[in-house]
């Protein structure tokens, strides 16, 4: 029931955004640009600031889930053999770019991806590298792989020290085969402005989810996953800090004026771990709204707007430091700190655990978490199983009983659930 939620008048501008990135795109193609696929975090402000054009598959994977089509994409990527335990967002654009049997470019959101000319990629995940690798084959073209070493839990100041001297000689010998590849340099000023607009986008993007601690909160995480897209597609331009200097300040009214984002009472806030279930977000929204509850933070909103706070000046050490401080890059007690401390503040009453079946480097060490932040918060948590794109490993009966059984947790647990000692729900 539609009811139950206030939209924000946001949304209805978020398409005129997204639909003139990829109108830019494709002019670009047929004007002859250089494309580059990268990957979702690949050192693509190097490309941006060497006049490459970047689009990034998984942000189109993602799209397909939204959109409804994810699965039928992974069916098509499962005909040319790739294993239905492959990432679904993996499947969707593999399904997009060379599944079986051939999608017709029309008929797909934004006419599909266009030919790239260059690869570059971070492997975050061993699917994103193979992929990559199958594709510079397929395509005949070039592969850049930025290595970046975890920020695990024990590593010394000088290990940390050393591994930045590396990253930056790293992303200059990046830069030097892209200076050959396109025929241009690097322009450090232009990669300077390019990590501005990336920093002021991503302070922005900070204050709004950061305004969700109010009560009742002007936005839910599932409006957020809506409106961190401009983030991806409009990373590090004017577009994406004009974009959030509107969504900050119809927020901020929001908080102003009291006005919440369930449209009812507010009884239960909640945390959301990992990526949302695309194809379901509205579904999920209205199911929490119908107990008047909402999740307003989760740790994937951080992770989107994650910049360093210190500016080293050299633009290379902040790419570097972007990669490597990453809280996606960080060791097991790294990541609970930092969705320990991201969540203070929330006045939060529960912790809802997505665990999305096809995706291993976001799952993995979930469990810890989940039991780390039980302890730390004493929140009551509830497990539910979910995927990014592919419908066929979800269950809406499974997901819906285990949101009816949490909520009746916490309708006994009371308000107060925060001064009781936490249990889990798997
Ligand atoms: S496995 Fe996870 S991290 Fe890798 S592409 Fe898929 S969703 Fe992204």
């Amino acid at each position: 029931m539609e009811t139950q939620v206030n939209p924000l008048k946001m949304t209805d501008k978020l398409p005129l955004f997204v639909n003139k990135f990829w109108r830019d795109v494709w002019d670009n193609k047929r004007d002859g640009r250089i494309v580059a696929w990268c990957s979702g975090a690949g050192p693509f402000e190097l490309l941006k600031a060497m006049d490459i054009v970047v689009v990034w598959p998984e942000s189109y994977g993602g799209l397909c889930g939204v959109e409804g089509i994810g699965t039928e994409q992974c069916q098509r990527a499962e005909n040319v053999g790739f294993s239905p335990d492959l990432c679904s967002v993996i499947r969707s654009f593999i399904g997009v770019v060379d599944g079986i049997p051939p999608v017709d470019p029309a008929t797909l959101p934004h006419g599909g991806l266009p030919k790239p000319d260059l690869l570059v990629c971070k492997p975050f995940c061993p699917g994103i590298y193979r992929t990559w690798e199958r594709w510079s084959r397929q395509f005949n073209i070039p592969l850049l792989v930025m290595e970046r070493p975890r920020w695990h839990d024990r590593l010394s100041k000088e290990e940390i020290a050393h591994f930045t001297r590396e990253g930056i000689e790293e992303l200059k010998d990046m830069a030097d085969v892209l200076g050959k590849f396109t025929g241009r340099s690097l322009n450090y000023d232009r990669l300077s402005e390019i990590l501005a607009l990336e920093r002021e986008a991503a302070k922005l993007w900070w204050d709004i989810i950061g305004m969700c601690r109010n009560v009742p909160a002007p936005m839910s995480v599932f409006d957020a996953f809506t409106h961190f897209f401009p983030f991806v597609y409009l990373r590090a331009t004017q577009e994406a800090v004009t974009y959030y200097r509107e969504l900050k300040a119809e927020v901020a009214d929001r908080v102003a004026n009291k006005i919440g984002a369930l449209a009812g009472e507010e009884k239960y806030r909640l945390y959301w771990d990992n990526l949302p279930v695309y194809f379901k977000i509205k579904e999920h929204r209205q199911k929490f709204a119908s107990f008047g509850a909402i999740p307003v933070v989760g740790n994937c909103l951080y992770y989107i707007g994650f910049f360093p706070d210190e500016d080293s000046g050299n633009p290379l050490e902040t790419m570097f430091e972007l990669l490597f401080y990453h809280p996606s890059n960080r060791g097991l007690k790294g990541r609970i700190d930092f969705i320990t401390k991201q969540i203070e503040g929330y006045s939060l009453d529960g912790l809802v655990m997505q665990r999305t079946r096809t995706c291993l480097a976001v799952n993995m060490g979930q469990d810890d978490i989940a039991e780390a932040l039980v302890g730390k918060t004493g929140l009551p948590a509830v497990v539910v199983e979910g995927d990014l794109c592919d419908e066929r490993l979800y269950s809406s009966a499974e997901f819906n009983k285990k949101i009816d059984g949490f909520m009746e947790v916490l309708g006994q647990e009371g308000q107060n659930r925060r001064s009781v000692s936490g249990k889990s729900m798997a």
